[in-house]
């Protein structure tokens, strides 16, 4: 797991997600950032925005992190959408500045945050309480997950084992927690099948690699995944 690891290797991990992204962004042209993604709703413009957007309310969470004085993600989730649509409306060149700047941003504060302040609490958008080192990965999730959101030649598949078994382990907690998907069973090949609820009879199961059940569990599409149902929806998830 993700979580396992030495902190300068989760590091490794984000840097290397958002490495993945900017090769993805890199491949489309100005006029490419116009069209769909694999978000119902969302452009290429509105996922560039929400991830340049996430470096910066990841870079207030290290400023609390870093001075002891509450900054919060987000002053709300209305300001967080507004700030995503209004991006939105950005030409691609500043969009792409956009990234940049804030990634190198979030990288300059991971680099200098001092020892000691890792393990200072700060609070998600959900209102979880969190250690600083978890910004490594909220950060890693972001920028895997949306860089193949990108629709262009990225893949769940391209996403490293340990990063799409992690994403799965954060689904199957969220579905639980909200007591959602309890007849489902995910059977990863090669791993023992998940019961979403254990001991529930009824059970629906959901069989595929684990990259497909990352991609079907996170809602992004039943490609490569068998069911009892010929395209099975998913509970949602965020
Ligand atoms: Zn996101």
């Amino acid at each position: 797991m993700f979580h396992d690891l030495p902190l300068a290797e989760r590091l490794v991990l984000a840097r290397r997600g958002t490495s993945f992204f900017a090769q993805q962004l890199g491949e489309l042209s100005d006029d490419e950032l116009a069209g769909p993604t694999l978000l119902d709703g969302w452009t290429r413009k509105h996922v560039i925005a929400h991830v340049a957007y996430n470096a910066a309310a990841l870079c207030r969470l290290l400023d609390w992190a870093a001075s002891g004085t509450e900054i919060p993600m987000y002053a709300s989730v209305q300001q967080r959408n507004d700030e995503i649509s209004a991006g939105a409306t950005l030409s691609a060149g500043a969009l792409r500045n956009l990234f940049d700047h804030t990634v190198a941003r979030l990288d300059e504060k991971w680099r200098h945050l001092a020892d000691s302040a890792w393990d200072a609490e700060v609070v998600t958008v959900q209102g979880r309480i969190v250690p600083a080192a978890e910004t490594a990965w909220m950060r890693a999730r972001e920028v895997w997950i949306h860089a193949v959101d990108l629709a262009g030649t990225g893949r769940f598949t391209d996403l490293p084992a340990v990063v799409l078994t992690s994403v799965l382990s954060d689904i199957v907690k969220a579905w639980r927690t909200n007591e959602l998907g309890s007849q489902l069973v995910l059977d990863v090949s090669g791993t023992p099948p998940i019961a979403i609820k254990p001991g529930h009879t009824a059970a629906s199961v959901v069989r595929g690699n684990l990259a497909s059940i990352v991609r079907w569990s996170a809602g992004r599409g039943a490609v490569g995944v068998t069911s009892p149902e010929a395209s099975p929806v998913p509970p949602r998830w965020l």
